[in-house]
């Protein structure tokens, strides 16, 4: 049972991690040391694996969060005369489109609303009419809202054009399939600790050899430049600077117990399993999703907020909090909503758990109404 010292994160990451993985951090490791860099290899090489990258692909990892992961593949793979069309529909396409602007890349943007999946046809379009873009980036799951994005589709018009693509599958990777011998890319980019069950402090991206072969120099940062931070690698299988050990350590532990499970398809099971024990408790209890059940991802559902005058989501969050609960508040500017994630160390039992803690909390808050403004 969770507790209010020890609660279940059901949330986009970091998220609740299984006991092996985070005792897999209590020793310490030389940076330097054989062991480190037998494991520091055993998981960049698990990795791609995991992406179906064999013989085509790289992982070449990088401290700190997914973001830190994304802005260094943009920044070198994206030469600085190379143009970017990011497919938005939430906030994480906004933020790449804001790393182009920030390392001052040249940005367009085809944006639909944050209901709305990205428009391969509009891609197709957009790439006939503007033979300068040579990078498209895409979000596989938008966790600002849940939404999975025609990943495929978009894929083979990039393909088809002969741009590249790099893949922001943070919130996707290792429940979502993603093979890069069936979904041509020259990158993914994702975390240690979204779907892969890890502790947060590492990002990692899978890329085509050919293409970062070609991208030494491109880099507007010592530390995000992701060539130098391979061929440093490649050459004494150490980390140019300090490596996030403990993580690596329980990183390792974390894609031993996500092959165990049955790799994607396994783990894939059990959160579509949490999604759906999820949604349809909720609308039991008469909460609205915001995505029809056929956009959503098994990742993270959001939910409008309800009408209802009592309902305020601060103390629904700390009735849910005190219970050994942590939901996550909504990101979306269209309409007012909150954020339940299905990912992590949690099955439909613990899913079980929050709704009847959400009951409970409705009833202590006089809340009868959980339909939204709109539907009411
Ligand atoms: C979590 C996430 C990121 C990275 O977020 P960080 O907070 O930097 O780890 C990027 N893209 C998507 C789609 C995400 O879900």
């Amino acid at each position: 049972m969770p507790t209010r010292d020890e609660p279940l994160l059901l949330t986009p990451g970091p998220l609740t991690t299984s006991r092996q993985t985070k005792a897999a951090m209590v020793r310490d490791w030389g940076s330097r040391d054989t062991e480190f860099i037998a494991l520091n290899a055993r998981v960049r090489q698990r990795l791609v694996a995991l992406a179906g990258g064999e013989g085509t692909h790289v992982c070449v990892p990088v401290q700190g969060s997914g973001t830190f992961a994304i802005e260094a593949t943009v920044g070198t793979l994206l030469p600085r005369d190379g143009k970017m069309l990011v497919l938005v529909n939430g906030a994480y396409g906004q933020r790449i489109a804001r790393i182009c602007e920030i390392m001052g890349r040249a940005c367009a943007t085809i944006e639909t609303p944050e209901d709305v999946p990205n428009d391969p046809a509009a891609l197709d379009s957009a790439l006939a009419a503007d033979g300068g873009v040579t990078h498209v980036a895409v979000i596989h799951c938008e966790t600002t809202s849940g939404m999975l994005n025609p990943l495929a589709e978009v894929a083979t018009v990039t393909a088809r054009h002969g741009r590249s693509l790099i893949i922001d599958a943070m919130s996707a990777f290792g429940a979502i399939p993603l093979d890069a011998r069936e979904i041509p890319f020259d990158a993914l980019v994702a975390s240690s600790n979204k779907c892969l069950e890890g502790v947060p402090g590492m990002g990692f991206a899978i890329i085509r050899e050919q293409a970062l072969a070609k991208a030494a120099g491109n880099a507007h940062s010592l530390s995000l430049d992701l060539h130098h931070q391979w061929t440093a690698m490649e050459g004494n299988g150490q980390w140019r600077f300090t490596p996030p050990t403990h993580v690596i350590a329980a990183f390792d532990q974390a894609l031993t117990e996500h092959a165990a499970e049955g790799g994607v398809a396994g783990r894939g099971a059990r959160y579509r399993r949490n999604c759906e024990v999820l949604v349809e408790g909720m609308r039991a209890l008469g909460f609205a999703t915001m995505l029809p059940d056929r956009l959503q991802a098994p990742i993270i559902v959001t939910f409008h907020t309800p009408a209802d005058p009592n309902f305020d989501f601060e103390t629904f969050y700390d009735h849910l909090r005190a219970r050994g609960y942590a939901i996550y508040p909504g990101k979306l500017t269209v309409a007012d909503s909150f954020r339940i994630g299905c990912i992590g160390r949690i099955d439909e039992d613990d899913i079980r758990g929050v709704l009847a803690a959400i009951e409970e909390a409705l009833g202590e808050m006089g809340v009868d109404n959980t339909a939204p403004a709109m539907a009411a």
